[in-house]
C-alpha cells in the first residue's frame, strides 16, 4: 500500500471548533488512481492537504510507503514531498518570474540535478502533454 490511513481525525480550532475528518481509513495502491468526491465542505481539501505533507492531523496514523508521517520536521517533510508527492494546486502556484520549463525543473533543483539535465527533462515531460512549443 503506498497511502494507508486509519482513524485519521482533524479539526479546526479557529473559532468554534469544527470537525472535518472523523476517522477517515484509507488504502491506495501503487498504480491505482483514485478520485475523492463530496460536497463543497465535506472536507476534500483538508484530507488532500494532510496526503501532501501541507498540513497535519490530530489522530489516528498516516503512512506513505511504508513511513509513518508524524511529528515530522519542516525539512523532512519537504524532503518527502519533493520526493513523493506531486501536488496540482486549483489555484496554479507557479512562480511567476520562471518561464513553462523552469517551473517544471523546479523540483528537480531542489534534488541537485544539474541545470542542462534538468531542463532537458522537463521538456521532455512537457512534450508528453502536448506543451513542447
Ligand atoms: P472541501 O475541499 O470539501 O470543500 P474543505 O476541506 O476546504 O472542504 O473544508 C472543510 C470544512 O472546514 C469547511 O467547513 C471549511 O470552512 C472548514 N475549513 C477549511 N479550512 C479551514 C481552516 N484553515 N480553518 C478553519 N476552518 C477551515
Ligand atoms: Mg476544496
Amino acid at each position: 500500500m503506498i497511502i494507508e490511513l486509519r482513524g485519521i481525525n482533524k479539526t479546526y480550532y479557529n473559532g468554534a471548533p469544527l470537525h472535518v475528518l472523523k476517522g477517515i481509513d484509507l488504502d491506495i495502491q501503487e498504480g491505482e488512481m483514485v478520485s475523492i468526491m463530496g460536497a463543497s465542505g465535506s472536507g476534500k481539501s483538508t484530507l488532500l492537504n494532510i496526503l501532501g505533507i501541507l498540513d497535519t492531523y490530530d489522530t489516528g496514523t498516516y503512512t506513505l510507503d511504508g513511513q509513518l508521517i508524524q511529528n515530522l520536521s519542516e525539512s523532512r517533510a519537504a524532503e518527502l514531498r519533493n520526493r513523493m508527492i506531486g501536488f496540482i494546486f486549483q489555484s496554479f502556484n507557479l512562480i511567476t518570474f520562471k518561464n513553462a520549463v523552469e517551473n517544471v525543473a523546479l523540483p528537480l533543483y531542489y534534488q541537485g540535478v544539474k541545470r542542462k539535465i534538468r531542463n532537458a527533462m522537463a521538456m521532455e515531460y512537457l512534450d508528453m502533454v502536448g506543451l513542447a512549443d
